[in-house]
């Protein structure tokens, strides 16, 4: 039996030790391929039955006195976080806003620590949220922005980047696991390479957190946010997360002023006090069902292990290059992630002429759902919680026999406002 063999994904399946708990998501239609989880994860089957006991008892029965549960919610969710997928400890991240304005504020909480520091580090190839923010910081502030050029398949380059963190660097930020490519950044070694010339570091953790194993404390790392509706899976728009080293959290000030970030909040004082620990970056009312999502989310997460699912994230992409090797190389496609699964994430990009209309070809015949990144790129995102083996195989022969036909080539070169 080679891994060709659709034999070899049902053994798979057969001795996968998470393999139970991709019931625990709901599954409408079975012949459904989906490998868009790290963008959107499926929905858990528990968050419907919490969202509609959070919207008809604490909401609908309770009202108003359901505060006195929910005012603890982001902390306690963000402390199961911390332990569960971040290797940080309790107290040092909470749940709150969304990734980009998480990344503001712990941007400017980091810049406004470093006076006489001038210049922000990030990666040409960085998420598009993440270098726009730092653009607009740096044309706000003066400031120089240095964009490492990054290699489209392996990250930004570790010289590139040492020679460009120096002593009037107050600030690196980077991506963990590439949205594209998914290469694996080197965590630990970046955050010591800034720290030797007294940078910070915010991390962005979308594409590592549950499905890599992040070591923050391990790392010293300073600063990271993380959103929460990709592995995470809880649901659109759901809250994200921001991190805070403990002994960084007294010093640093976010710059949005609001009263859930002020030292005892209900005696409405006249002038602003933080908090002095981790809730001082959170600004105003939490959106409660978002965060009772988060929270149920992460809970199938920490059942599973995040080194149990990192296991399955690099057996499962693994699988994927064999099979695109085998079928897909000699329809032209490439692959643009590193083959060393140490050096990547959980998901692989296919580089392709016509990755466009394949992807919609996909969704639309195949009843396969992959995702298009610009120009031409497939992304594939099996989710080591709720894909299945047999569906890696699955996919890739729907694909390769879907190209093989030139069934593609039916469909419009133009790109919808979504990709
Ligand atoms: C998905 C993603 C984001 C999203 O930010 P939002 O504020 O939730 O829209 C940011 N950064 C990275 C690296 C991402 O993958």
């Amino acid at each position: 039996m080679t891994p060709i063999d659709r034999a070899h994904a049902e053994s798979l399946d057969a001795g996968d030790p998470l393999g139970h708990l991709a019931d625990r998501f709901v599954v409408d239609d079975p012949e459904l391929i989906y490998l868009d989880g790290n963008s959107l994860g499926r929905l858990p089957r528990s968050t419907l039955a919490r969202l509609a006991a959070v919207a008809e008892h604490e909401w609908g029965s309770g009202l108003i006195r359901s505060w006195d549960t929910w005012i603890d919610l982001p902390a306690r969710c963000g402390d199961l976080i911390a332990r569960s997928l971040l290797g940080a400890e309790p107290g040092e991240v909470v749940v709150s806003d969304s990734t980009s304005v998480n990344l503001y504020k712990l941007a400017v909480a980091a810049l406004d620590a470093q006076s006489g520091r001038d210049v922000i580090v990030t990666d040409d190839d960085n998420f598009p949220t993440d270098r726009y923010i730092v653009e607009g910081l740096a044309a706000q502030r003066g400031l120089e922005l240095r964009m490492v050029a990054s290699d489209p398949v392996h990250g930004p380059d570790p010289d590139l980047l040492a020679a460009a963190i120096d002593e009037r660097t107050a600030l690196v930020t980077l991506s963990h696991v590439a949205y594209r490519s998914a290469a694996l950044a080197d965590l630990a070694a970046i955050t010591a390479l800034a720290h030797r010339s007294g940078a910070l570091v915010l991390w962005d953790l979308c594409h590592s957190a549950g499905s890599v194993p992040v070591e923050l404390a391990a790392a010293g790392a300073d600063l990271a946010v993380g959103c929460t509706y990709k592995y995470l899976n809880a649901g659109p728009g759901a809250p994200a997360f921001l991190y805070v080293r403990r002994d960084l959290q007294a010093s640093l000030r976010q710059p949005i002023w609001g009263w859930f970030g002020q030292r005892d909040q209900f005696t409405m004082g006249p002038g602003y006090d933080p908090e002095p620990d981790i809730r001082r970056f959170t600004v105003g009312t939490p959106a409660v069902l978002g965060v009772a999502a988060v929270e149920e989310g992460v809970q199938v997460l920490a059942e599973a292990g995040i080194d149990r699912l990192r296991e399955k994230g690099r057996r499962m992409t693994a699988y994927l290059v064999d099979l695109a090797d085998e079928w897909l190389a000699p329809l032209g496609f490439e692959l643009v992630s590193p083959r060393d699964p140490d050096r990547r994430g959980s998901h692989i990009s296919l580089r392709h002429d016509d990755a466009w209309r394949i992807c919609r070809a996909c969704i639309e015949t195949a009843n396969v759902i992959p995702d298009f990144r610009a120009p031409d790129r497939l992304r594939l995102g099996p989710a080591p919680l709720t894909t299945r083996y047999v569906e890696v195989w699955e996919a890739m022969d729907r694909l390769r026999r879907l190209v093989g036909s030139g069934a593609h080539l039916a469909y419009g070169a133009e790109r919808g406002r979504v990709t």
